[in-house]
């Protein structure tokens, strides 16, 4: 949609959607154009590759199949890479399998060598410096658990606590232990190369630690003329400690519960999704929840009780955005999970508590002193609210008047109407909003018109009804939020004023 003269048109499923954001892994599922398109008709905002996983070639192929799907239904969907990070992984065994017995001994060592029964490699270097006496390993997310009863040199002397089998590249993890890895392992640098080779929007840091280690990928990818938004995967305890500096550096935050469920005890999970939720709505910055949410579709037609609950409690605690890993990029029923999501997070939209979750926000933006663009898209909300409004409407350049408005949660559609569809796609993890790509407006009267059309043309709202319109002016400005004004419907054209 780039003129005020063609009627606006919004897709049917585009109404349908849940204003909570569905992330959706692509993988062998649903990595066609046909599926790719059936995902975004069933709720998926954003696209997710997980770079730990596949080749170039085949992320570079789920790009161009994303932005084409993309176009091709006219709706803008944001894409998301996951980096590595800075993890342990056991190297080559002599075989596919070997199987560990309790209570026998295991060296971990950084020297190479092939494993075995007794021995095996874990590779990058590193461990035998962030682990002491008695810290308990993990082997593929605890399938394998070890002791570590002394280091000798760079060898850990370990004894198996509960036998399993051991594979080639499995996860190593020391729980609750300082990660003193670089965060620019080979595996992370060739991701990142691929991320500036290709058309990325969001950025995730696995194994974040700290400030720095998001200051650093920020640089990085400035110095390579990318500037994607950064989402901070909160996975290990030393994030944890440090959430509210990397809440700082980043754009958006995930509660990655697969690592972050081992590496601290299980039963610390919900207590600090809670945490990074509440801290990721005061801060005004979107939340994803991740991992398992509908586990059990990857073989089910339908949800565990429990996965619906979980879902259900993530999005009425005010989670933006909820992801799905393994039930679509390798699942049997891919669509039938976006589609079971998008029915557990309306009905948990419908009880939303919108003005205590508008009161965190207010609360914490306050303390960081009296801004002009908060008050607005504050304003907004509460008079769209007072006012029975059927819709608010943001005229967003770089997506920021928008973005700050969804952080006030309005309770009706929140359309960014933005001259950039690139934009739109940045704001596919904006709780609620609907990017709708329109012309360059150079008049105010022109963008309120448009907004009336919008609104009328699509059917949100009718003649007599009440919109608010956000701006931010200078128009063509990027970064602005200056403007509110209350049209009842039809708003004239400038030389009908
Ligand atoms: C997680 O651990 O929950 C997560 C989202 O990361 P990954 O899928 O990369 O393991």
């Amino acid at each position: 949609m780039t003129d005020t003269d063609t009627p606006y048109f919004l897709q049917p499923f585009m109404k349908r959607r849940a204003r909570t954001r569905i992330v959706c892994t692509v993988g062998p599922a649903t990595g066609t154009l046909a599926r790719i398109k059936r995902l975004i008709r069933s709720g998926m905002s954003v696209g997710r590759l997980n770079l730990s996983h596949g080749t170039p070639d085949e992320h570079h192929s789920y790009v161009k199949m994303l932005r084409a799907a993309a176009e091709e239904l006219g709706v803008a969907v944001g894409i998301l890479a996951d980096l590595p990070g800075p993890k342990y992984r056991v190297g080559e065994m002599e075989q596919a399998e070997i199987t560990l017995v309790s209570g026998q001994a295991f060296v971990l060592q950084v020297e190479p060598c092939k494993g075995n029964l007794e021995r095996a490699n874990v590779w990058p270097p590193g461990l035998h410096k962030d682990i002491k006496k008695g810290s308990q390993v993990l082997i593929d997310e605890g399938m394998v658990e070890l002791r570590a009863e002394s280091i000798e040199g760079t060898n850990i002397n370990c004894r198996v606590t509960l036998g399993g089998v051991m594979k080639t590249n499995k996860a190593v993890t020391a729980p609750g232990n300082t990660s003193t890895l670089d965060y620019f392992t080979s595996e992370t640098l060739r991701a990142l190369e691929f991320v500036e080779s290709s058309d990325i929007d969001f950025v995730g840091l696995s194994y974040v630690r700290n400030a720095d280690d998001m200051l650093r990928v920020r640089a990085h990818l400035q110095k390579a003329g990318k500037n994607p938004q950064l989402v901070a995967k909160i996975e290990i305890q030393q994030a944890v400690n440090n959430l509210v500096e990397i809440l700082d550096e980043s754009d958006a935050i995930m509660v990655a519960r697969g690592d972050l469920g081992v590496e601290l005890p299980f039963e610390r999970v919900p207590s600090v999704q809670k945490q990074i939720i509440r801290m990721a709505n005061e801060a005004g910055k979107p939340v994803i929840t991740a991992t398992q949410m509908l586990e059990s579709m990857i073989e089910q037609p339908s949800p565990t009780r429990a996965e619906a609950t979980d879902v259900y409690n993530a999005v009425r605690d005010g989670t933006d955005a909820i992801m799905l890993s393994g039930e679509t990029s390798v699942g049997k029923f891919p669509f039938r999970a976006v589609n079971a999501m998008t029915r557990i997070a309306k009905r948990a939209e419908s009880y939303l508590e919108y003005p205590m979750l508008a009161e965190r926000h207010r609360a914490a933006a306050k303390k960081g002193g009296l801004a002009v663009d908060n008050a607005i898209a504050d304003g907004a909300v509460v008079a769209a609210s007072s006012l029975q409004a059927k819709a608010i409407v943001a005229f967003t350049e770089s997506g920021s008047t928008a973005g700050r408005v969804a952080a006030f949660r309005p309770s009706v559609p929140l359309f960014a109407l933005t001259p950039d569809f690139t934009g739109g796609a940045k704001l596919a993890l904006r709780w609620g909003v609907i990017p709708v790509v329109v012309k360059q407006f150079t008049q105010l009267q022109d963008m309120f018109h448009a907004g009336s059309q919008l609104v009328l043309e699509t059917s949100i709202a009718g003649e007599g009804d009440v919109i608010v319109v956000v701006v931010g002016l200078p128009i063509g400005v990027a970064g602005t939020t200056n403007l509110l004004r209350v049209i009842t419907l039809p708003e004239p054209l400038v030389d009908q004023v």
